[in-house]
């Protein structure tokens, strides 16, 4: 068994990072597993290293260090972009010029006539037909230098895999028995592969990373559940072997609302700073201490 745990360098780690990295490091352990840690700095603009030096501070803080060197997203551009070409090959991808005020212009427009459709984390769909421009003009604009994302032909992409497609989710706990889930990626319309400041988006890089790294589990918070529908399409075409998956719950305030640092979660070193320890991180995200085999049952 192996699995990770990914978090972005642009902020310091919070309660719900730590439970995540938790239940990872834990159900290694009681698979005799590896935990390893995928540093996912592949948006380079928001990446700090000092971020990165706190994630491994907090990890050994909680006796969690992983049991490999880190992987780094930003090493491996080539690997993301080789992706990119095979779709592009394929028909898969396409050039896509639209500013996002252009495409915020449009959804409103469209959604005077009716409501316009919204992905499942409730951003509006990518409302332009690819048919709008001609893949000839699309290649002349790029090759003068027009700022473009490359965008997943949705369509083309269900229609390529053809048939049902599906994802094993493991029930109750990280190691408890696999269910099939159908996977819908068709909800997410048009999305980002890549962007001018981030080579691959978060979709293309994770898909390829857990299968570079050949993760056998991937488990996550449930606010990726509907995501993974876009990672088993992208599996699909690609030819990649999916792991099994677990989407744990969240950890959410007093209010209510999933913990984030934009909305003010206490850092995990401001905790250690005012005294708290690991026995005391675990106990109050109901974790067994010292990595225990059982779990509390997640709620996707
Ligand atoms: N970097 C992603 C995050 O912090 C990782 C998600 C995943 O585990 O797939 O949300």
């Amino acid at each position: 068994m192996l699995c990770r745990f990914a978090p972005s360098p642009n902020g310091h780690l919070h309660l719900g990072h730590a439970f995540s990295a938790l239940v990872n490091a834990d159900a290694a352990r009681a698979a005799g597993g590896r935990f390893l840690l995928r540093i996912e700095d592949i948006d380079i603009a928001r990446s700090r290293p000092e971020f990165e030096a706190g994630i491994l501070e907090d990890l050994r803080w909680l006796e969690i260090l992983p049991d490999e060197t880190p992987r780094r997203q930003s090493r491996h551009v080539r690997l993301y972009a080789a992706a990119l070409a095979r779709l592009e090959a394929a028909g898969l991808a396409y050039p896509a010029f639209e500013s996002r005020a252009e495409i915020a212009r449009a959804v409103i427009a469209r959604d005077i006539a009716a409501p316009w459709p919204r992905d499942p984390d409730g951003m509006p769909l990518y409302p332009f037909p690819r048919t709008a421009l001609s893949d000839k003009e699309r290649a002349r604009r790029r090759s003068e230098g027009a700022p473009f994302v490359l965008r997943l032909d949705m369509d083309r992409a269900v229609a390529e895999v053809g048939g049902d497609l599906s994802w094993q989710e493991a029930q109750g706990d990280p190691l408890g028995p696999p269910a099939s889930v159908m996977a819908t990626p068709a909800a997410w319309g048009d999305v980002v592969l890549a962007r001018r400041d981030a080579p691959a988006s978060y979709h293309l890089a994770v898909v390829m990373d857990d299968a570079e790294q050949a993760i056998s589990h991937v488990i996550r918070g449930a606010d990726l559940f509907h995501a993974t529908a876009v990672h088993r399409l992208l599996q699909a075409l690609l030819g990649l072997s999916p792991p099994i998956y677990h989407h744990h719950r969240l950890i959410r305030g007093a209010d209510g609302r999933k913990l984030s640092k934009s909305a003010g979660a206490p850092s995990l070193s401001a905790l250690r700073a005012e005294g708290l320890l690991p026995g005391d991180i675990r106990r109050c995200l109901d974790l067994p201490a010292g990595g225990s085999t059982s779990y509390p049952a997640s709620r996707t």
